[in-house]
């Protein structure tokens, strides 16, 4: 396995590779790898012939009180952890790589950006697209994976991708969860052991709403009622929102049907979790 910090040194291994007919992955990452970053080189192994994990705490993408300077940056396990799941390259690029001068050109995806996380993180999609797009720019992918964890933005790098006629596909990879249901993030460090005990009761709310459906339910209000109970059983969790939207669009709905995404998102003091299920309401 390789390890580069520099766009060129990248492009330079990768030009080869391609030219022989590879078929070359990107897994996307701000390091700290878990078992759900872990899922997506595992899926780019099965699909491709060269996989390339980028590790970039990437400054855009956060907001000026959020946590890029506390953000957990272990390059040398995460380099280890690479080489251990049979990652053919890493890109571990400085920020001065990444941004050499003030960022002036942006990628912004309108109305996907919105709603839920857009709504109390102004920029964070633009952060987010600019710096996928550099990084396909870079590596030029066939493939690049994602995890469902982050909902919207895999929903956004699509439509991206789509609307800007990229040439790669975007595959996404299901939610990668502890033994209790908590989905697995590097956010999980700056849990309290009292906050840790109560985290799963995110995704048992969401596992509540999904059942209400199953039965029938098809009220929003009703379903976003039981999430909220469920949640309201820890005093240590805020809710920042709790929303049932069509899975594309991302449009609230007012009675469901179809493919919808149930998304909350919870703050612990300063930490703050995201989570949801895709059901089928048909
Ligand atoms: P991050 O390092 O948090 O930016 O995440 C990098 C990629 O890993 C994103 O596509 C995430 O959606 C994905 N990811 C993070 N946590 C999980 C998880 N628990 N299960 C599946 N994918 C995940």
């Amino acid at each position: 396995m390789q390890t580069e910090n520099t766009i060129q040194s990248v492009r330079d291994i990768l030009k080869p590779t391609r030219g022989a007919g590879r078929i070359i992955g990107l897994v996307p990452t701000m390091g700290a790898l878990h078992i759900g970053h872990i899922s997506l080189i595992q899926a780019a192994k099965e699909q491709t012939d060269f996989v390339v994990v980028s590790i970039f705490v990437n400054p855009t993408q956060f907001g000026p009180l959020e946590d890029f300077d506390n953000y957990p940056r272990p390059i040398d396990k995460d380099i280890q952890i690479c080489e251990q799941n049979g990652v053919d390259l890493v890109f571990a690029p400085s920020v001065n790589e990444m941004y050499p001068a003030k960022n002036i050109t942006w990628v912004e995806v309108e109305k996907l950006t919105e709603p839920l996380c857009g709504r109390s993180r102004p920029g964070h999609f633009r952060g987010v697209a600019t710096v996928c797009t550099k990084l396909f720019n870079i590596v030029q992918p066939d493939i690049a994976f994602f995890g469902q964890k982050d909902a919207q933005q895999a929903v956004v790098i699509k439509r991206m991708v789509a609307d800007l006629n990229m040439p790669l596909k975007i595959v996404v990879c299901p939610t990668v969860r502890e033994a209790d249901g908590l989905a697995v993030s590097s956010r999980n460090k700056y849990l309290s052991q009292e906050e840790r005990k109560d985290a799963p009761l995110i995704y048992q709310s969401l596992s509540s709403a999904e059942k209400l459906i199953k039965s029938g339910q098809r009220q929003p209000e009703k379903i976003i009622e039981e999430v909220k109970t469920v949640i309201g059983r820890s005093n240590l969790l805020q809710i920042e929102y709790i929303e049932i939207v069509d899975a594309e669009t991302l449009e609230r709905i007012t009675r469901l049907s179809g493919r919808i995404l149930i998304a909350v998102a919870v703050k612990f003091g300063s930490a703050r979790l995201i989570d949801n299920i895709l059901v089928d309401a048909s």
